[in-house]
């Protein structure tokens, strides 16, 4: 294992003992529950990613000592990767609208987002030297342009706080004599603390670090993992005349799912044709949707409207008022007023359309099919691109096996959870992010045994 960290230069050193650890300059900050100051806890957290290391920040900061762990050769190498090397860290959107967003599970996120909203966390950065704008009036990135500066800023921040992370930090466990937790199992031995802090993501994108292995870790503490599939994935199509539009941009587009008791709004935004499908943010808004339905049927029907007017009566009365208006325009022509060039021909083929067709010519069925592929086109999904393509996980620890006020499993004491290894994932748009950042910031926090009390009382542990 490899350790890195400002008291910790020799990186062939073993795994520190926490309880000699430096004491932390935050640790003067009274305890509620006992009204004793409590700066001894020592909390272990498995995972280097964005959750985990808030999580570190917040406990330290609140006075525990901390030991952060990653399997990967660096921390947060996943972070560097986001939002296209920009790193999309949050959005604009008001509580409500934000928590919304996660569906049923937005509830759960709800005491995660008061301890740390998205005003909470610009300020967070702001202090460590790092400025977001928001350009497009909703989804904030790095002034730098650089998911690096974030992942530096933490970095920083956790050698000022003297918080060593132990990297390559494979085949981890709980160690939990008795049924009780008092560690970390290590190839290297055992690591005593008084709370472990999961952080280790799920199973998306397992090059760049969450390969699911820390489920076993909850799971060895009894809890249910929900099948995780993945969400924000690309969706292969049975039909190929998607493909024949690879590259092409859809604006706005909105995709519903085609079975009953599913949601007539569907998502909205635009769509990326790709050499197996469809891709961009309405397309990953609703894979992990599709995902959960690929694990029931062999395939889950779409429809996609590609334009505003999902009326086929009104498609029909528009493609006759061309037919007698407009006789000699190429059909594809005339679609490509309304649809990017290559997206108009390959509807038009799909009806049935001849490419030199001219409107006068086109006969009523093809009016009909092209009609209705204009107001709803139907795409059939035969699968997603899996994990490997996948930007987030849906499944993951049961909720209901953890107090959302605390992060704090009910099963085990003094375990608690953070980011994307919870069954918890929102859509495009820094909505990810923002979660993993609160929830490590309040799991951190609860581990270092501070209250949501402690915090109502005003005590502001950010800023410092
Ligand atoms: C390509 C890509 C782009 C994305 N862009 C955005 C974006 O712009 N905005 C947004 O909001 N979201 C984005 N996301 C999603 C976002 O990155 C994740 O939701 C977020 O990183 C989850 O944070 P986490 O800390 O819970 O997990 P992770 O970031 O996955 O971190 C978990 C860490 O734990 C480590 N680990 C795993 N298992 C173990 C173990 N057994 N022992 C020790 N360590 C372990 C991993 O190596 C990893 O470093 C993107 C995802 C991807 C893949």
């Amino acid at each position: 294992m490899l350790m890195l960290g400002a008291h910790c230069p020799n990186p062939q050193s073993s795994i520190p003992n926490p309880q000699s650890a430096i004491p932390n300059p935050q640790s003067a900050i009274p305890n509620p529950q006992s009204a004793i100051p409590n700066p001894h806890n020592t909390v272990l957290i498995v995972g280097a990613g964005p959750a985990g290391m808030m999580a570190a920040i917040s406990a330290a900061r609140a006075g525990a000592r901390v030991t952060l762990f990653e399997r990967m050769d660096r921390p947060g190498v996943k972070l560097l990767a986001t939002g296209g090397g920009r790193c999309n860290l949050t959005n604009t959107l008001a509580p409500e609208a934000f928590l919304e967003r996660f569906g049923r599970h937005g509830k759960f996120l709800r005491p995660a987002l008061a301890a740390l909203d998205q005003r909470a966390l610009l300020d967070f950065f702001n202090q460590l030297g790092v400025r977001f704008h928001a350009e497009d009036g909703l989804h904030y990135f790095p002034a730098s342009e650089s998911a690096a500066s974030v992942r530096d800023a933490l970095l920083a921040e956790l050698r000022r706080l003297g918080v060593p992370i132990v990297c390559r930090a494979e085949s981890l466990s709980l160690w939990m004599p008795q049924g009780q937790l008092k560690g970390l199992r290590t190839p290297s031995g055992d690591v005593a603390g008084d709370c472990a802090v999961l952080a280790a993501g799920g199973k998306a994108w397992p090059s760049l670090g969450s390969d699911g292995s820390g489920y076993a870790l909850a799971a060895q503490a009894g809890h249910e993992i929900i099948t995780p599939v993945p969400a924000l994935a690309p969706l292969v199509t049975g039909e190929k005349w998607p493909t024949r539009c690879t590259g092409i941009v859809s604006p706005g587009a909105r995709l519903r799912i085609d079975l009953p008791k599913r949601s007539r709004q569907g998502v909205q935004g635009d769509l990326l044709f790709t050499h197996r499908g469809i891709s961009g943010p309405a397309a990953l808004d609703i894979s992990g949707e599709v995902s959960g339905l690929l694990m029931e049927r062999d395939n889950v029907p779409l429809r996609v409207h590609l334009t505003d007017e999902p009326s086929v009566e009104i498609w029909l009365s528009r493609l006759r008022k061309w037919r007698e208006s407009r006789p000699k325009k190429f059909l594809r022509s005339l679609v490509a007023e309304v649809l990017p060039a290559a997206l108009a021909e390959a509807l038009c083929e799909e009806a049935g359309v001849e490419p030199d067709l001219r409107a006068a010519h086109v006969t009523r069925s093809q009016c009909l099919g092209l009609a209705g592929l204009l107001a709803a086109a139907p795409l059939t999904i035969t699968a997603t691109e899996g994990f490997g393509k996948a930007m987030a996980t849906r499944g993951g620890v049961n909720l209901r096996e953890v107090d959302p006020r605390r992060l704090e499993s009910r099963l085990l004491g003094g375990l608690y959870f953070a980011g994307e290894i919870l069954d918890v994932d929102g859509p495009c748009g820094g909505f990810n992010l923002q979660w993993a950042f609160s929830s490590g910031f309040l799991a951190g926090l609860s581990a270092a045994e501070e209250t949501a009390e402690y915090l109502g009382r005003g005590v502001r542990l950010f800023p410092l």
